[in-house]
């Protein structure tokens, strides 16, 4: 900045290919040289030639590739609009291929509109998101009928694909021809804007370097690029200069994320891990799986609602954005994301029903770097507080067959839950019940760590145990009454120990077990006796904690007992609070701890 040269070339060296590296030691402004050097040993491409956006990369590798004024180009109904815009700029028209659910390529439609235009010779594939297609299949497809096979790497640097050939896993960007990637903000690498264009082919490197605004003999300051000169001089005066340069301010960004890239995917995987571990109860929520062949980076989270209403799904995403949780609809009415919107690029609007079908629910949320584990706690805790609400209010009934308000005995307990088992937690999730049970596992993550001892009360069939297990508490035991409850929970593997027990009896754990106890719909119509208390307060830990949900419409008749163990002197209330979640009846959420 000092020597104000952040033009790429304001440099003297020519670059050659025995003078590679000594000459440029001294030359403060060969930042872009350097980057697109090492941005190909990094990709595992021949040349680099760095640009000042993905679109332009894409822009610039059509024209390369010699489309045509009017050519066709096929490419993904979902993805960007920079690259469909891309085909537009390049005089192209597109041609769109729908979109699975899992936002893949759909290959039968790639092999009937490939078959349908037979004068289609380009393809830009978009890993929309980091999500790969069968790349395999699509280059086979793409060689057979002699198509030019370009993809957009835009979202897609650091993902890797296994390799057949080399029995190894390699980064995604050389099934085609041509691979563009991007360092605008949103992406890996971030520099504000950029993009990058790579490529093994010696005519394409010339006439993107040429075309991105090389002239003269400037060519010559490339360190990626074929070191023939006379491919250059053939050509070098039929290409236009496009004056889509990246400068060295940008490079000077780049060039030390480079090194920390794996870090940083590391990093993002892991928050992504910990985000979709608690999505995992939320019925409503399918989050795509890459192919088994691709190991994506996971910087962002897309998922599709499902079972929902497009009035609901438009719902969820401004209630959760009212929470500060800013999540996109694809498929929205003001989505560049959403092909419908791409005016430019057709007459009338093309009939993709499959891809209209999914992106009209499939959600985006960009992760964040500084996003910390409690961010994310809170994060996935909105996304399910707000669906669970959403599904519960649409269906407004608690129980379709309704729920005795008491019981008789312990033996109508025991068959009510043990009838209850098969549908006990599809029932529960309409109802809003789980947004109870969300709220209580969330809440003990203020609490405790999650290698903490905890023992859940009237475990059931483990729809506690699986929003406890989401935010990930790994210690947990359960207990309960039902047989057939028990034997469903296990097959989920989130409770170290089970045990079928009557409350009010003496259990067969040791004093002071566990760090806390939690219960959901067990203080409740006097399903259990009040002396159950003493057992759980024996087997708590000192300064332990007790988190119970207890009705409220009987009188206080649990939370009375609860009174006289503060008197006592033996439990303290941390806090009590309302928690509306069924119609038919009232909750509160106590948490009392054990005095030491
Ligand atoms: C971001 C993105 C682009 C465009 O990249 P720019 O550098 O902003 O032009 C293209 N395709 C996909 C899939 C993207 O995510």
């Amino acid at each position: 900045m000092e020597t104000g040269y952040l033009f790429r070339y304001h440099f003297d060296a020519e670059i050659c290919e025995e003078t590679v590296s000594s000459d440029l030691k001294d030359e403060p402004a060969t930042e872009v040289a350097k980057l697109e050097d090492e941005f190909s040993h990094y990709t595992g491409h021949k040349y680099v030639v760095a640009v000042n956006s993905c679109g332009s990369a894409l822009f610039l590798s059509l024209k390369a590739a010699g489309l045509q004024h009017s050519e066709k180009v096929l490419t993904n109904a979902f993805t960007f609009t920079a690259v469909p815009s891309s085909i537009v700029h390049a005089g192209g028209i597109p041609i769109y291929i729908e979109c699975n659910n899992q936002y893949l390529l759909d290959i039968d439609d790639c092999k009937r509109k490939i078959e349908a235009n037979p004068d289609a010779k380009f393809f830009i594939v978009s890993h929309m998101r980091g999500y790969v297609s069968e790349m395999d299949l699509l280059e086979e497809l793409c060689d057979e009928a002699d198509i030019c096979l370009i993809e957009d790497c835009a979202h897609s640097l650091g993902a890797k694909w296994y390799d057949k050939k080399s029995k190894q896993d390699k980064l995604t960007g050389h099934h085609g021809q041509i691979a563009c990637f991007s360092s605008q903000s949103y992406k890996l690498l971030n520099s504000g804007e950029g993009g990058f264009i790579a490529t093994d082919d010696d005519k394409i490197a010339a006439y993107c370097i040429l075309a991105a605004g090389s002239y003269e003999k400037l060519y010559q300051k490339h360190l990626s690029r074929p070191f023939d000169n006379h491919i250059f001089e053939e050509i070098k005066l039929s290409v236009p200069n496009f004056s889509l340069r990246m400068n060295n301010l940008t490079a000077a960004i780049l060039r030390p994320q480079l090194p920390i890239l794996e870090e940083r995917i590391s990093a993002y995987n892991k928050k992504y891990k910990q985000l979709t571990n608690i999505l995992a109860p939320a019925n409503n929520i399918d989050i795509p799986k890459s192919l088994k062949s691709v190991t994506r980076v996971c910087d962002s989270l897309q998922f599709n609602l499902i079972n929902l209403t497009i009035k609901q799904a438009n719902e969820f995403v401004q209630q959760t954005s009212e929470r500060g949780v800013k999540i996109q609809l694809f498929g929205h009415k003001d989505n560049s994301r959403y092909f419908k919107n791409w005016h430019y690029s057709f007459k009338e609007i093309p009939v993709l029903k499959q891809t209209d079908e999914f992106v009209c629910f499939a959600c985006d949320l960009k992760l964040s770097l500084s996003f910390t584990t409690d961010d994310i706690d809170l994060i996935g805790y909105i996304i399910k507080d707000v669906l669970y609400k959403i599904v519960a209010e649409e269906n407004q009934v608690d129980y379709p067959t309704g729920l005795t308000s008491s019981f008789e005995d312990l033996n109508e307990v025991i068959s009510k839950y043990d009838n209850w088992v098969s549908d006990y937690d599809q029932q529960h999730h309409q109802n809003g019940w789980k947004k109870l049970l969300t709220h209580v596992a969330y809440t003990l993550t203020s609490y405790l760590t999650t290698d903490d001892k905890i023992l859940d009360i009237g475990c059931g069939t483990g729809l506690l145990g699986k929003e406890l297990s989401s935010y990930n508490f790994k210690n947990l035991d359960g207990l309960d009454i039902s047989e057939k409850s028990l034997q469903f929970a296990k097959t989920f593997n989130i409770y170290n120990g089970l045990f079928k027990t009557e409350l009010g009896k003496t259990l067969d754990f040791a004093d002071n077990s566990f760090d806390a106890l939690v219960s959901c719909g067990v203080f409740t119509r006097q399903q259990v006796p009040l002396n159950s208390f003493e057992e759980l307060i024996r087997i708590l830990k000192p300064e332990g904690l007790f988190l119970v949900a207890l009705r409220v419409e009987d009188n206080n008749y649990y939370y009375n007992k609860l009174k006289e163990y503060y008197i006592a002197g033996i439990l303290s209330e941390v806090f009590k609070m309302q928690f509306n979640v069924l119609s038919s009846c009232n909750h509160e959420l106590v948490l009392v701890k054990k005095l030491a």
